[in-house]
C-alpha cells in the first residue's frame, strides 16, 4: 500500500515495543531485542513478515492527525485482529496514556458508533463507553 503524505514512522517504534510478537516470543510492552537505539529496525532486510505488513491506524487513516502519532500520545490504535473490539494500546510504563485527551475523544467517538472500545496496556484492560466513562475490565 503506498504510504499516506506525512504518515512516515518516522522515529516512531511504538508497536515494537507494545505489541505481541509470536514469531520472536515478544510479550506486549517489551521492547523487541531487535530495535535498535534510533528507533530502527536491526534486522530490517530480514524482519518477519508480520512486521512488514503491520500499519497502526494512525498511518492508514488520514483522519488522524500528526499530534496523534503512537509515540507522540502514547497510544496505539487498532482492530484487534482476534475479535471484534478496537484497541488503544499503550506502553505498561504509562498506562493510562489513552486519557489522552486527543485520544480518548476518538475512542468515545468509536464508542458512540456501536464499537467495543477497549485500552490496554501489557495485561490491564479498560473499557471505554459511548458516555465517557470507563472502566478496568479483564
Ligand atoms: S506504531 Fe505506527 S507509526 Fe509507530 S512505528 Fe508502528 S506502524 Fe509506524
Ligand atoms: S523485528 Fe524490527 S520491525 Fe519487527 S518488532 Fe523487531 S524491531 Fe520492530
Amino acid at each position: 500500500m503506498p504510504e499516506i503524505p506525512g504518515k512516515a514512522c518516522g522515529p516512531c517504534y511504538f508497536c515494537c515495543k507494545v505489541l505481541e510478537i509470536e514469531e520472536f516470543k515478544k510479550t506486549a510492552g517489551k521492547l523487541c531485542e531487535h530495535c535498535v537505539g534510533s528507533g530502527g529496525c536491526g534486522v530490517y532486510d530480514t524482519r518477519p513478515q508480520v512486521c512488514r505488513d503491520y500499519h497502526c491506524d494512525w498511518k492508514e487513516d488520514r483522519g488522524l492527525s500528526s499530534q496523534m502519532r503512537p509515540d507522540k500520545v502514547g497510544a496505539l490504535l487498532m482492530e484487534d485482529a482476534d475479535s471484534d473490539e478496537y484497541h488503544a494500546v499503550c506502553d505498561p510504563e504509562k498506562p493510562m496514556a489513552w486519557r489522552n485527551p486527543l485520544v480518548f475523544r476518538y475512542l468515545v467517538d468509536l464508542a458512540k458508533d456501536g464499537q467495543i472500545v477497549k485500552a490496554k496496556a501489557g495485561l490491564r484492560a479498560w473499557r471505554i463507553y459511548a458516555d465517557g466513562h470507563w472502566q478496568e475490565c479483564a
